[in-house]
């Protein structure tokens, strides 16, 4: 079994920044998440707060996110993470279906919001933004 150097969960903006980081600094990544990156940028309505990028729709962030991570030859490998086990000199990660191994992990997991407001989720990306 391969043995990362470093492994990220989280295919968010942190999880992506992390893992452009890691691979020009000729680390061997593996980046775990969703091939749809993070469905909280891509469903905001416009993000006016992203610098170098004013005034932005999400879903248009979410391609430019796609077209870095490309540009550098960072893949994601679609999974959820179940467990996370340290072993001493690595980390055993839980997949679905696989366990993987990196000397180093990276948790970019965001945060789950608390109790939502009635109708806040399937509203979401539908006029109600944050
Ligand atoms: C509708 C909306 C509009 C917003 N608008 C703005 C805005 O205008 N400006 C602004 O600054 N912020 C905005 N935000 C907030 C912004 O989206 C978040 O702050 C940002 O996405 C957090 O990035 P992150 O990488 O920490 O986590 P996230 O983007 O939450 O990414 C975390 C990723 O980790 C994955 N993950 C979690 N657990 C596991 C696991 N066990 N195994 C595998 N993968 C896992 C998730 O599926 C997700 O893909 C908005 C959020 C929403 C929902």
């Amino acid at each position: 079994m391969e043995r990362y150097d470093i492994a990220i969960i989280g295919t968010g903006p942190a999880g992506l920044s992390a893992a452009i980081t890691a691979k020009i600094r000729n680390k061997s990544v593996l980046l775990i998440g969703s091939k749809d990156l993070s469905p909280k940028v891509t469903k905001a309505h416009a993000i006016q707060n992203y610098l170098g990028l004013p005034n932005i729709p999400g879903s248009d962030l979410g391609a430019a996110f796609q077209a870095s991570i490309d540009s550098v030859g960072v893949t994601v490998t679609e999974d959820k993470i179940t467990a996370a086990y340290n072993l001493g000199d690595y980390y055993g990660l839980q997949g679905a279906e696989t366990i993987y191994e990196a000397s180093t992990l990276i948790l970019a997991t965001g945060m789950i919001p608390g109790k939502l407001l009635p109708g806040e989720e399937a509203l979401l990306g539908r006029g109600v933004s944050y």
